[in-house]
Parts: structure tokens; sequence; C-alpha cells
């Protein structure tokens, strides 16, 4: 156990206080969205009751404050990401949007029939449709990377597939269906010496783990703020300046725009010529809170205390007899998936909820890793910093209760 203070952290989490099912609420559900401290629910109530106005059109004095406020939360992601500049940070609804945004724009204007995109086996459904559907009207192909019996990537055969006719690796740096953490600078790193692009899918490392662009020199990186203790609806997309210059947006609209005539517009520069009409401004001044809330705690200690705490779940969980954990590679974040012999998934899940633990059940948006270990769905518990030891104690103990009829 460390010396995190998480009993004080929790204090700062007003739905951590609830009770479920006469019991204090559990979440174990970190993997789906996280739970808001007080810090951000506070920031987006501030911004309605003192700053809230449309950004960048009006000269007047709430049109400032609003500027102001959602330009200082691009430049929290842009420290927090550490990318080179605020112009490098496009404000979106979240990690799928983002996803879409760069097949839409970047893969439509540079892929072409015979091209080749390298997606993992791991990928989140966000990060395989549409690449997908992009395929289907490119006549592009979509190769995968194999992932080994503990659910990671194997680098061999990821160079197999690498080639003159590869434009794009797509990838997740940590699983949400298995907590695998991929090993995303070697990955980008192969991909670029063929001259592929990248696009890091940061949805769920980025409430984990440090992330440093500027070390991974991904081309892209997407997340979502509700993932990192933020509001839904606003996320990230990152892309390396020049690049993004290079695209032409996929949404046309005020904000956007340099000069409009009937016959010609030209658009602003990024990150502006994606951000077409009226942005989630309050959104993304919470998530700039969010970011202001983990760096408060520091990223490196949040990193170290889960890993710890996910070390103790796992060696609870793989000795409950008829409990199979599926991802079980050396370097994980915040996931533990399993199922249970002689229940199914939605039962394990609905008596958890009787003892207020909140997990998801379910396949996670991730058939295909799924079905590499032959399953449909898993239980699926995942670690958030105000978790702890207690959390998983009491997990263990329902589960036991499950097996014993006693639930
Ligand atoms: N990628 C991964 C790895 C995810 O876990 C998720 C959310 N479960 C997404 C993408 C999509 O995020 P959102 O639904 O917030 O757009």
């Amino acid at each position: 156990k460390s010396s995190f203070d998480v009993n004080w952290i929790k204090k700062d989490f007003p739905i951590l206080q609830e009770k479920v099912n006469g019991r204090p609420l559990i979440w174990l559900d970190n993997a789906a969205t996280t739970q808001k401290p007080r810090q951000v629910i506070d920031r987006i109530s501030y911004f309605y009751e003192h700053e809230n106005s449309n950004i960048h059109r009006a000269a007047h004095e709430l049109a400032a404050r609003a500027t102001d406020a959602y330009e200082a939360a691009r430049e929290k992601v842009r420290a927090f990401i550490n990318a080179r500049s605020t112009n490098e940070v496009v404000f979106v609804r979240g990690a799928t949007e983002a996803i879409n945004l760069v097949a839409k724009s970047w893969g439509e204007q540079n892929l072409k029939e015979g091209d080749e995109i390298v997606v993992s086996n791991l990928e989140h459904h966000a990060n395989i449709v549409p690449w997908q559907q992009l395929a289907a009207k490119k006549g592009v192909k979509l190769r995968v990377i194999p992932v080994d019996d503990d659910g990671q990537i194997i680098l061999d055969e990821y160079a197999k597939l690498l080639n003159n006719r590869t434009k794009l690796v797509t990838f997740t740096q940590v699983s949400n269906a298995l907590g695998t953490v991929t090993p995303a600078k070697q990955i980008i790193d192969l991909a670029h010496q063929v001259g592929a692009k990248t696009l890091l899918d940061g949805a769920q490392s980025v409430s984990h783990l440090k992330v440093d662009l500027q070390y991974l020199n991904a081309d892209f990186f997407v997340f979502s703020g509700h993932k990192v203790f933020g509001p839904t609806g606003i996320g990230v997309l990152y892309g390396k300046e020049d690049l993004l210059n290079q695209i032409q947006p996929w949404q046309g609209g005020g904000n956007m725009i340099k000069d409009v005539t009937f016959e010609h517009t030209q658009f602003h520069p990024a990150p502006n010529r994606f951000e077409a009409g009226t942005g989630n401004i309050a959104d993304a001044v919470g998530l700039g809170a969010a970011i202001d809330y983990v760096n408060f705690l520091g990223i490196d200690n949040i990193h170290h205390y889960e890993h710890q705490l996910l070390v103790y779940a796992t060696s609870l969980l793989k000795d409950i007899p008829g409990l199979r954990l599926v991802g079980t590679a050396p370097d994980k974040a915040s996931v533990l998936s399993f199922t249970l012999k002689g229940f199914t998934n939605d039962e394990v899940g609905q008596a958890l909820n009787k003892n207020g633990i909140a997990v998801r059940t379910g396949h996670h948006c991730a058939q295909p890793i799924l079905r590499r270990f032959g399953l449909e769905s898993t239980v699926r518990p995942s670690l958030a910093f105000y978790n702890t030891c207690q959390d998983i104690d009491t997990l263990v103990e329902s589960i036991l209760k499950i097996q014993s009829g006693k639930n």
C-alpha cells in the first residue's frame, strides 16, 4: 500500500459519497468513464455564472473572458501531452470524433486504392469502423497486428505487415478491454521507417500514464475528456502542426474561416480550421480544470499508485478458482477483464451491483480482441486513483459470495 492519500482524494468526488443498494458506491467502471472532482464541477458552474459568451467573435468583456478561459484550457492540454504548440490541439467531441475527423479528412485526401492501413487486434470499435468505412470507399486494405496469448502486440508480426504501401498505423496506447500497454514508441518508429503516418489512441492512457508526444512522435493523438475526470462532449485531436495545415477541413462554417465569398473560402490554419461552429466551450474549460487536478496529484504518482493497486487486484483475482483473467501482459494499466465459471457475465455484474460495485459487462466495444480469446464478453473492473485496496477486497469478497450462492 502507498502513501498516496486516497481517502482524502475521494472527498473531492461528490458522487463517490453516493450509496447504491444501501452500500457505499465502489466505482470500478473507469474505463467507460471517470467521475468528476468538485474542482471540475465548480469550474463549469463558474464559467456559466461569470464568463459565458461565445468566443472569438465579439469585442466585449465576457467574450474576452470566455475566449481566455477556452484558450487557457488549450494550453493546459498542450502542456499535459507535451505538444510543441497550442496550434496542434484541436477541440472535438471525443476520441471517436477525433478519429473520424482524421479518417474523413486526412484519410480521404491522402489514401488511394492499393494503400494499406495497419490497426492492431486490440482496437476499440472507434479505431476500426472509421478505417473500414474509408477502406471500402477508397479500395484501401486494412491489415491487423496480431497479439499473443497475454494480449500484447507481437512486434515481429507487426514489422512483417509494414511495406511501402502502408500509409497509416493506428493503434491504442492502452487496451480498454484488457489493459495492455502497447510499446507505442517502437510501433511509431517502425511505421515512420516505411514513411507511414501514425495515430495513437490515448482514450485509455492519458488518465494513467505520462504521455509525451514530442518523445512518442505520433503524427496524430486522440483522447476524450470524460475518461480523464473531465466532462463528456469534449475531447482532443492532436496533430503535428504542418500535417494539420496540409489537411482540408472536414466541416465548414463559422470560426474556421479567414474570408468567405460566394466563389471561394480561405480557411484559418490549425486548430481553428477544424473547429467549425460554436464549440463545447464550457466543457473545454472543465477539461482544463480536470488536467489541473491530475497535475496536482501528479501523473507519475497516479501511475505508481495504480500499478500497486493493479498488482494487488491481479494477485487476489487469479487465486479465485473458476475465475479466468484475460489480458496478462506484464505491462498493463487499470483494466482487469475476467469471466467466472458457472455464471454469465451479466449475472456477475448484477450481483456486484447489489453490493454497490459498478463494473462493465459486455464486449466493451472491442469485439475482435475478445474473440481472439474465444469470448463474446467479460466482466471488466477498471481502476482509477480514487480506488483503494479496500475496494478490491470488497470486489473479491463479493465474487466469493456469488460463488457460494450467498449473494
Ligand atoms: N478508444 C478507446 C481505447 C476507448 O476506450 C474509447 C472509449 N471506450 C474510445 C476510443 C472512444 O471514446 P469516446 O466514446 O469517448 O469517443
